[in-house]
């Protein structure tokens, strides 16, 4: 999360892109954030193509960054979200962009409430969920339409988040 005041309220409302809605892992770009990450307690792994990560959703969240006034690494304290950029390039309004976080956030619960209804799904994780339409929906999900018609539109909402095309 980008700490600026302006955004600190969605952002404290919000965590998607610490909690694992987002990511499911936070790239480090450099040694010196390495060594941070370590030195925070945040475990790290590398990819086969030496890109180094730490695991999202992130331990050292809890509702809210616990470390948010403390240093972080760049990838924490330089990330913003899609809209929210698009608020500082004055594309669009805060506004607009508070609406578009709370809707994802909303279709989020939606999404929760719903596989929690359903045995097949009240126990999976929101990454299980989203996986079941990725790369194409599974027959599971198919038999579930109000379920996986939800997951389509939380993706798509994810994605705009992320500057992601559907
Ligand atoms: S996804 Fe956007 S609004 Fe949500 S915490 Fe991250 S930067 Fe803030
Ligand atoms: S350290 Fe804070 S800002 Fe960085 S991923 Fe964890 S919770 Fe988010």
């Amino acid at each position: 999360m980008e700490i600026d005041l302006s955004f600190s309220k969605i952002c404290m409302q919000c965590g998607m892109c610490c909690d694992g809605t987002l990511f499911t892992k936070a790239n480090i770009k450099n040694r010196e954030d390495e060594l941070l990450a370590k030195s925070l307690g945040l475990p790290t792994f590398s990819t086969s193509d030496s890109k180094i990560f730490f695991e999202q959703p992130c331990q050292l969240f809890n509702k809210t960054c616990t470390i948010y006034d403390k240093p972080r690494p760049n990838c924490c304290s330089k990330f913003i979200c899609e809209p929210l950029q698009k608020v500082r390039t004055n594309e669009i309004t805060f506004n607009d962009a508070e609406n578009q976080i709370l809707l994802a956030l909303e279709t989020r619960k939606q999404v929760m409430e719903m596989a929690s209804l359903i045995t097949d799904y009240k126990n999976h994780t929101l990454q299980q969920l989203l996986t079941e339409i990725t790369p194409k929906p599974c027959a599971k999900i198919l038999q579930h339409k109000q379920l996986f018609l939800k997951i389509v539109s939380l993706r798509v909402l994810l994605n705009k988040l992320i500057q992601k095309k559907s």
